[in-house]
């Protein structure tokens, strides 16, 4: 059913959105990848996704702080492989710091990235999934979308933000075929969460293993962080028919976190 759709992840060079590319592309989904990667290396992936896959492919870099870098990377995908069918709103960025001293530009790039960066996509790819009657929207948020965490004002303003514009859109669209959701992960192992954990090993003079166990339990009941790839398979199950019902929804992936 899935079979020559095409998907666009935003920061599918890494963690989440890569373990994701995978996941669609097993199934025969071309690929709008993208994220800070070089043209070269970009074109390596697109290749390897080509021969792996057997499905077709495209790279981006474009940065998300650009609102006009969006719609020429959008457009451009869309000319090479299709108007886009399946639309997943990833990429992010983390700075912790209590809001008293968070800095400005962090601030700015956080709300442009996490936030509106989803805004603008959701844009521009709505006209063609509306003439087709189909389409899945899929936001990456997070538990930080739901509940608040100390040091997180950004993200934490960022990530409801994207739970919110995921219901409006959700109720623009109920009667258009297109699903729109947001997946709430809780911890997850990728590159994003290596500095969080550094700051607990050398704070607390404790080994990075010993730092990442505390940084998961300290909120976490389950005590270990999800593979990218779980995030990948709930995000084909929603593009699934079967959850063609489910739409609005703010899902937790959390190991119990929010369900203190
Ligand atoms: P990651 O650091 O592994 O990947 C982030 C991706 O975003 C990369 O591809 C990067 O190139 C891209 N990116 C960053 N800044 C960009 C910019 N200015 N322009 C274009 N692309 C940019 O992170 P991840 O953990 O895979 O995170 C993916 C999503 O999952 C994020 O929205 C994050 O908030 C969310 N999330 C992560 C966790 C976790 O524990 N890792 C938990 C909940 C939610």
């Amino acid at each position: 059913m899935l079979a020559n759709k095409v998907a666009l992840i935003t920061g599918s060079t890494s963690g989440i959105g890569l373990a994701a590319a995978r996941v669609l592309a097993e199934q025969g989904i071309n690929l709008i990848l993208h994220g800070l990667m070089s043209e070269e290396d970009g074109a390596a992936l697109v290749k390897e996704f080509e021969a792996e896959y057997k499905i077709n492919a495209y790279f981006s870099n474009a940065d998300l702080r650009d609102p006009d870098a969006i719609s020429d990377f959008m457009a451009t995908g869309a000319a090479a492989l299709g108007s886009i069918d399946i639309l997943v709103n990833n990429a992010g960025i983390q700075h912790t710091e209590g809001a008293a001293t968070f800095p400005t530009n962090k601030w700015n790039d956080i709300i442009a990235i996490n936030l509106s960066s989803a805004f603008h996509a959701i844009q521009q790819c709505l006209p063609a999934m509306t003439e087709k009657k189909w389409g899945r929207i899929i936001n990456i948020a997070s538990v930080h979308g739901l509940v608040g965490s100390k040091n997180k004002s950004a993200y934490c303003a960022a990530k409801h933000g994207i739970v919110g514009l995921t219901k409006v859109v959700a109720l623009e669209c109920a009667e258009d075929g297109i699903t729109v959701n947001s997946i709430c992960p809780g911890w997850v192992d990728t590159p994003l969460i290596g500095q969080q954990i550094t700051d607990i090993a050398e704070k607390e003079g404790v080994s990075f293993d010993e730092a990442q166990y505390k940084l998961i339990t300290a909120k976490q009941p389950l005590p270990a962080m999800a593979d990218p790839r779980q995030i990948g398979e709930f995000i084909l199950f929603l593009c699934s028919d079967a959850a063609k019902g489910i739409t609005g929804s703010a899902l937790p992936m959390d190991g119990a976190w929010t369900a203190q």
